[in-house]
């Protein structure tokens, strides 16, 4: 791991700099390229610009290990009342929630009932305005998680259809994940992996987690997992990756087994380009004031953001 990836993964677990870095406007102003808002407002009006330009989107509310149940309820609420309001606009969009922000860390029943409130309104809310049922994403967190996520997943996907789950090709059990999830006709959001990870648990040099990421595309496009139900949403955006998924599933006739993600403002471009050639393409829009950690994160998965970053110092 280089050394620019390990301080930013560092600094996104300090509360003090969490505390404190937002207090700068220049570090605001520089977040701004990765996030339209605070307000969901603001994704929603950022997903009708990429709706016009035929990118779909994903909503999340910046907020991660929330402590207190008053807290993670108003997060669940929050997505509750964020359907009705894209299902109006007529938008193609849906959320994705990160579980120790529903109270994963401090009662997981209740953050499985808040996940299964958030399916139902999603429903709910299609079922009014006659579009079709959006799946609801769940984010993986850090690898202490992954047991608690996969589970919770499971419970939910036996009782919905429209459920997602992120799994990350940097560790080593997600192979293994992918084959013991495939028997429910899973929905996989596959990215690459955001957090700190020792050896242990976690593939260090970027060539292997390349090679997993493109092996494990392949094994989620084979027949077998096509006739379970799987359903692949290839989060990257990693251009090589991209085109070499491309030519894979246009030769094996997989174009419509597959959904392109990208986070906002990154690799726009592509993003248009792939809807554009017919490809389901998808944008992941953040916001909320909780955004921290997720900027040093984004700042750790190329540190050449750091000059964008001081360029709005001067
Ligand atoms: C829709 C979506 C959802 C995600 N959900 C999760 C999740 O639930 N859990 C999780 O651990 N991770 C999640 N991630 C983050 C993911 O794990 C990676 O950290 C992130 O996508 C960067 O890896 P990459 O696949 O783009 O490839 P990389 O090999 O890291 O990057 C490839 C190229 O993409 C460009 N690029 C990548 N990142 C940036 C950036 N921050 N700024 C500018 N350019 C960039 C650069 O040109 C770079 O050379 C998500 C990512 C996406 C797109």
């Amino acid at each position: 791991m280089g050394l620019g990836r390990s301080v930013f993964l560092t600094a996104s677990n300090s509360r003090f700099l969490r505390e404190r870095a937002p207090r700068y406007r220049f570090v605001r102003r520089a977040v701004t390229r990765f996030m339209p808002g605070e307000d969901a407002t603001d994704g929603l009006q950022a997903s009708e610009v990429m709706w016009r330009e035929g990118v779909r989107t994903v909503f999340t509310k910046l907020g991660e290990n929330v402590t207190s149940r008053t807290e993670a309820e108003r997060v669940a609420d929050h997505y509750v009342g964020l359907y009705p309001q894209i299902m109006e606009r007529k938008l193609p969009a849906t959320v994705s929630v990160k579980l120790t922000q529903l109270g994963l860390d401090f009662d997981p029943e209740f953050c499985f009932a808040s996940v299964i409130r958030i399916i139902e309104a999603s429903i709910a809310a299609a079922a009014a305005a006659e579009e079709p049922t959006p799946i609801v994403w769940i984010d993986m967190e850090a690898s202490g998680y992954v047991d608690a996520t996969l589970n919770l997943y499971r419970r939910a996907r036996r009782a919905f259809a429209n459920v997602g789950v992120c799994l990350q090709a940097y560790l080593h059990r997600t192979a293994a994940d992918v084959e013991s999830l495939l028997p429910l006709g899973p929905a996989i959001r596959l990215v690459k992996g955001a957090y700190q990870e020792p050896p242990s648990v976690a593939f260090r040099d970027k060539a292997e987690v390349d090679k997993n990421y493109y092996q494990l595309t392949k094994r989620m496009l084979a027949p077998d997992a096509r006739e379970a139900g799987l359903q692949l949403a290839v989060a990257t955006h990693d251009g090589r990756m991209i085109a070499q998924v491309c030519e894979y599933a246009a030769a094996n006739d997989l174009k419509p087994a597959i959904e392109f993600q990208m986070l906002y403002g990154i690799q726009r471009a592509q993003q248009i380009r792939l809807a554009r050639e017919g490809w389901r393409s998808t944008v992941l829009i953040a916001y909320g004031d909780y955004w921290f950690p997720w900027y040093m994160r984004r700042l750790a998965e190329r540190p050449a953001n750091v000059t964008f970053l001081l360029r709005n110092l001067f």
